[in-house]
């Protein structure tokens, strides 16, 4: 597959070089044109400095993302297009950052920065494929291998470690063995990473394909970040519901769930509380009763540590709180669920219990499969139907008990919560006119 370089990406390249500059697309964007795919953004690298760049796009609009780093930022039929000064990176005392940023004037020392051999090419019509790594034959062989010597590129900047994992879940790639070696005996260097970075990575981790390979064989490097996962590995769970320990659950469970996320997060924590849940009966069957509950509460801790934002974490939460909630086709039970979770999140909780039912033991299988169905079926029923569910939905609102004269805040709360109650249990209809009467003849009781 050749690189097929965008209307604007040639653009960028033909100003810098009508102006006596080299430019080259470069990184992200090589590698997945030569895979065939469609590159997300464009990156180019350059040999003019980042003042040079302003002035030949002194006639578009610029972001300096990071002068000091070189990189320019233009922006094109609002895109921004990331320009970099060809870099040579200084010693990293902290393995965060280069301690100092040196411009060059030649490619290969650019290059010779980068982390893989597959993110290592760079690109232009004049010039072709620059590969001075063999990044071509990595991508062929599926192949992520560090650009020089491992030990060393990943205490420069040990999130490379994580990059690594990210790269090969996504595309499907094997680690070559130093690369892996170097990556398990590194892995503690991930605790000087700073929390956004490892977040940003780990989200794209767990949606690539392959994730479940490189959560079994990294695990240990996964623990670094969240040491919490540990307890789950090999940890047994003697229930005919299961034929896995508790991590091997969890991970074919995050494979089984479409790749966002959201649901993918989930997953990964959704049995983190099982350890710690587990009671053993007089028959020595174990139970996880408490398992969400503390399981949500382990995950709040984590997805904290980890900065991820506050709404997803309540979000993840949430529906690890109520993973294991035992759905049934009925009504008025689903009403009242839908009531409490509202629409979106019971969907999503049906597709987290499908991946989480398909990752255990085959008892039952066909069983739980089959109910679970039935409640997606009559949800969507009660959803079309507009049935109603919650006080939105409801015939009678707060104001129509104003004017019966009911004045008290605290009884209209009540009293539209019992005449929700009784709609969704189907003990009264729906209709304005039957609920007011239902609320006048108990008034007058009392
Ligand atoms: P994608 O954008 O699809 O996530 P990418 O390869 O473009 O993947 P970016 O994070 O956008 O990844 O980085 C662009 C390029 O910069 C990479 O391809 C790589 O050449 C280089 N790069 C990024 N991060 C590092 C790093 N930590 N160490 C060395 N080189 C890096
Ligand atoms: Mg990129």
């Amino acid at each position: 597959m050749a690189v097929k370089l965008s209307e604007n990406a040639k653009l960028i390249i033909d100003r810098l070089r009508d102006s006596g500059y080299s430019c080259y697309a470069v990184g992200g964007c090589v590698r997945d044109s030569l895979l065939g795919l469609e590159p997300h953004d464009w990156d180019f690298t350059t040999s003019a400095l980042p003042d040079e760049i302003e002035r030949v796009f002194a006639d578009c609009k610029t972001v300096t993302v990071g002068k000091k780093f070189g990189t320019v930022a233009v922006i094109l039929d609002g895109h921004p297009y990331e320009i970099t000064t060809y870099r040579i990176d200084g010693a990293y005392s902290d393995t965060r950052h280069p301690d100092e940023v040196r411009f060059s004037d030649r490619l290969q020392d650019d290059l010779a920065r980068r982390d893989f051999t597959v993110n290592a090419m760079a690109y232009n019509d004049t010039d072709g494929l620059v590969d001075l790594y063999g990044g071509q034959q990595d991508l062929s062989y599926g192949v992520i291998r560090c650009v020089g010597e491992p030990e060393e590129r990943f205490s420069e900047d040990a999130l490379r470690i994580l990059r690594a994992l990210r790269f090969a879940a996504v595309l499907g790639f094997s680690i070559e063995q130093k690369t892996a070696e170097a990556i398990l005996r590194q892995r503690k260097l991930l605790n000087e990473i700073a929390c956004e970075r490892i977040r940003d990575e780990l989200l794209k981790l767990l949606c690539g394909d392959k994730v479940d390979f490189i959560l079994r064989r990294y695990r240990t490097v996964i623990a670094v970040f969240i040491p919490e996962l540990q307890g789950t590995f090999d940890f047994e769970q003697h229930s005919k519901h299961h034929n896995r320990d508790v991590y091997r659950h969890t991970v074919a469970a995050v494979k089984n769930v479409e790749p966002d996320p959201l649901l993918r997060t989930t997953l990964l924590f959704h049995d983190i509380g099982k350890p710690l849940a587990q009671t053993t009966d007089k028959y020595g069957v174990c139970h996880y009763k408490n398992h969400p509950k503390i399981g949500a509460e382990m995950t709040r801790e984590i997805l904290r540590r980890l900065c991820m934002p506050t709404a997803f974490s309540e979000e993840v939460c949430l529906m690890i709180r109520y993973h294991d909630e035992r759905f049934k086709p009925d009504p008025a039970m689903l009403k009242g669920y839908l009531k409490e979770l509202g629409a979106e999140r019971m969907k999503r909780i049906c597709k987290l219990q499908r991946a989480d039912i398909m990752a255990q033991s085959a008892y039952l299988r066909e069983e739980k499969l089959s109910n679970l169905s039935a409640v997606e079926r009559e949800l969507d029923r009660i959803l079309l139907s507009g049935e109603c569910y919650n006080l939105r939905m409801l015939a009678v609102s707060g104001t129509d008990l104003l004017h019966l004269g009911v004045t008290s805040g605290i009884v209209i709360g009540e009293t539209l919560d019992t005449l929700l109650s009784k709609v969704i249990g189907s003990e009264l209809p729906n209709e304005k006119e039957i609920l007011l009467q239902y609320v006048k003849k108990t008034f007058d009781k009392v």
